[in-house]
């Protein structure tokens, strides 16, 4: 009888997790475990509301787990003391995992595989993540891509997907006395109950990131194309923090659409390209982070190691008011709200606010990055890096730095009603809408800040910064490191 270890990570489901299946297949007995190690991911280890969707998850996948006959074992501290003598403690052989991107946990794991490898056992990682590992899809000269169109065009050449596995239809029994700190015992919530109200948005779990899938299929993906970009709207499939937390991976996506749509009207589908293309991105975030590990920290573009931000009280306070969505400015401070009432904010409007922090009132991306991270359920370091470094103009393919969302344009297109303003701004939701995207011209807002910063000269400041970036001579600026 030989008996493998899974360690659960973010893989948090037990169909296409191909580290669960290679242990079946080699193995007659299996050991679910999940170790709670935040600070083995410091200085990104999960912030609060991550924590919350860890603890559910958790809880979903044991539950799934002692379905099929199995119980998720639970263990807190050092991975590898951990792994190490639960190996020796249970007998295991095998040890199987699914791979993690992040730089800190690159490391950790490369080490742990290592060592465990010199201690005689068989330990093997594989992936569950990704469509495409970050190191297979490269540029013509061997480098990483660093523009998405050219990246995503490589990933679609290599074309096949591997089907993924089905979930096991049993498991064998686990010995529950190796079981030492139980999911409750891990302290994952809040000790200020604010995320109560998180539970009325979300489920987290497999099961429901797979009916969050089907709905997004039969309701959502006909018109993705054009619905994704209106805040008000459920255009969106609603999937990050399910991908993220590994509760579905993008094969299953794929392969899902791919299964579930007629073949011809698929081929013509403007839509499920779009959406498909968006799961690029994901990967994209990824493949950059694997190749420029620096990029949580620092610029991937180099010219901006020059850029000047405030770090002046009053930006202290406006970086407040922008936290609170008390900014004087709708659909930033609708975003804001959003993000605070569900833990989660529209992409377009991440864009906004994520836009005004870094241009309009000169505030370090890294800010930005900080809150995300702390309030988002799909907190993500690939991404979250992605989207932060995009917006401030200073990470790959990103948005020209003289491109600066003028936040009233961008709800006037986009929340055209204020449908979206009023949701999460009940101070303004008696207003007109030709006062909704600027209530200062108004003298029924009184209830309402002024705007912290003037749109105008804010912007007009931020150009002037980019024209000093932009007349930096190549040699005063320090290469990639
Ligand atoms: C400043 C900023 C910060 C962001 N931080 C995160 C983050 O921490 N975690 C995160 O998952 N996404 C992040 N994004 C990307 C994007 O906003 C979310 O993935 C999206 O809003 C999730 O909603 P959805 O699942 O309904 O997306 P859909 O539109 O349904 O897209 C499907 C999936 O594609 C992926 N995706 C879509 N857009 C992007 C993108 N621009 N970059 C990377 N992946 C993408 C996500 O996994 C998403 O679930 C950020 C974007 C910005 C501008």
């Amino acid at each position: 009888m030989k008996t493998a270890i899974v360690w659960f990570r973010r893989d948090l489901r037990t169909a296409d997790n191909p580290a669960l299946c290679k242990a079946l297949e080699r193995c007659e007995r299996v050991i679910p475990l999940y170790i709670h190690s935040p600070d083995e991911e410091a200085p990104w280890q999960p912030g609060e509301a991550s924590n919350w969707w860890l603890h559910h998850s958790l809880q979903s996948l044991d539950r799934d787990l002692q379905r099929l006959g199995s119980k998720l074992i639970v263990r807190q501290g050092s991975s590898k003391q951990i792994l190490e003598s639960l190996a020796h403690q249970s007998g295991a052989e095998e040890i199987h995992w699914n791979r993690l991107y992040e730089p800190v946990v690159i490391a950790r794991d490369s080490a742990i595989k290592s060592h465990l490898r010199s201690a005689g056992f068989h330990c093997q990682s594989h992936n569950a993540a990704l469509l495409f590992e970050p190191w297979e899809i490269l540029t013509k000269t061997a480098t990483p891509y660093k523009v998405f169109t050219a990246f995503w065009k490589a990933c679609q050449a290599k074309r096949h997907i591997p089907q993924p596995c089905p979930a096991p239809t049993a498991l064998p029994p686990v010995d529950l006395s190796l079981n030492e700190a139980g999911i409750d015992n891990l302290d994952l919530l809040p000790k200020i109950p604010w995320h109560g109200k998180l539970s009325a948005y979300w489920k987290p779990g497999e099961a429901s990131a797979q009916n969050t899938l089907m709905l997004f299929i039969r309701e959502g993906i006909h018109s993705y194309e054009s619905d994704r970009d209106i805040p008000e709207k459920p255009g969106t499939s609603h999937l990050s923090p399910h991908l993220h937390f590994g509760e579905i991976g993008p094969r299953q996506i794929q392969w899902a659409l791919f299964h579930n749509m007629h073949d011809d009207w698929m081929k013509q589908e403007p839509n499920l390209f779009r959406f498909l293309a968006e799961i690029g991105w994901r990967e994209f975030a990824h493949h950059l982070l694997y190749h420029f590990p620096h990029t949580t920290e620092q610029p991937l573009n180099r010219r901006f190691q020059w850029m000047t931000w405030d770090n002046s009280d009053q930006a202290m306070l406006n970086l407040e008011s922008w936290k609170q969505g008390k900014t004087g400015i709708p659909i930033v401070d609708a975003g804001m709200r959003e993000l605070w009432e569900t833990g989660m904010m529209h992409n377009r409007v991440r864009m906004i606010v994520a836009s005004l922090l870094c241009k309009n009132l000169a505030i370090h991306w890294h800010q930005g990055a900080r809150w995300f991270w702390n309030t988002l359920l799909d907190a993500d370091l690939a991404s979250n890096t992605l989207g932060c470094q995009w917006t401030a103009g200073s990470g790959a393919d990103a948005a020209p730095y003289f491109r600066i969302f003028n936040p009233v344009r961008q709800g006037e297109r986009f929340d055209p009603q204020g449908i979206y303003i009023r949701r999460w701004i009940p101070e303004l939701a008696h207003l007109a809408n030709r006062h909704i995207h600027t209530p200062w011209l108004s003298d029924m807002a009184a209830d309402y800040p002024d705007p912290i910063v003037d749109l105008g000269v804010s912007r007009k400041q931020a150009l002037e910064r980019w024209d000093i970036l932009r007349a930096i001579p190549p040699a005063a600026i320090t290469p990639e490191a």
